[in-house]
């Protein structure tokens, strides 16, 4: 079993996609195994983001992230990262396969719904920074 960090992502908050996106996560083999609703300050924003703060969507990307409430999530399974990063499709909506999370629901390459860990060590990084382990059941 391996545990992956999920981010459902404003755009997705704001247009009540938390049951269909959790639907397909579900789908997939997945459990949420912890889930919660939240704002992230711009100091989350940039933390967590921190490996793209020299790209120029850094500040956009940080100032959409912290425009509305997120769903951070905790999934496991099965090869849980790759799963999820399956499902979720590409980080251009336009180069994502039909049928994935992307595809279906983002707007634009920033605005693209989801969030998920992109290797098992990232992942745990991420896990820590938003869940104690006393809320992962
Ligand atoms: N992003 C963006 N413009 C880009 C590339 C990425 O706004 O040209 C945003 C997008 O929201 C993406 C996030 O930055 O999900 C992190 O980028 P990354 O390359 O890690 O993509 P991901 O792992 O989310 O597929
Ligand atoms: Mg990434």
């Amino acid at each position: 079993m391996e545990q992956t960090f999920s981010i459902i992502k404003p755009d997705a908050v704001k247009r009540n996609l938390i049951g269909h996106i959790n639907q397909i996560i579900e789908a997939a083999g997945l459990n949420v195994i912890a889930s919660k609703k939240m704002y992230l300050t711009k100091q989350q924003a940039e933390i967590f983001y921190s490996a793209h703060k020299e790209r120029p969507f850094f500040d956009s990307l940080v100032s959409y992230m912290t425009s509305g409430p997120v769903q951070v999530q905790v999934l496991e399974g099965g090869e849980a990262v790759s799963t999820y990063r399956k499902i979720m499709g590409a980080t251009n909506p336009e180069e994502a396969e039909e049928g994935t999370i992307r595809k279906l629901y983002a707007e634009s390459i920033e605005a693209n719904s989801v969030h998920g860990s992109d290797s098992s060590e990232n992942a745990k990084i991420e896990i820590n920074f938003f869940f104690a382990g006393s809320e992962l059941v």
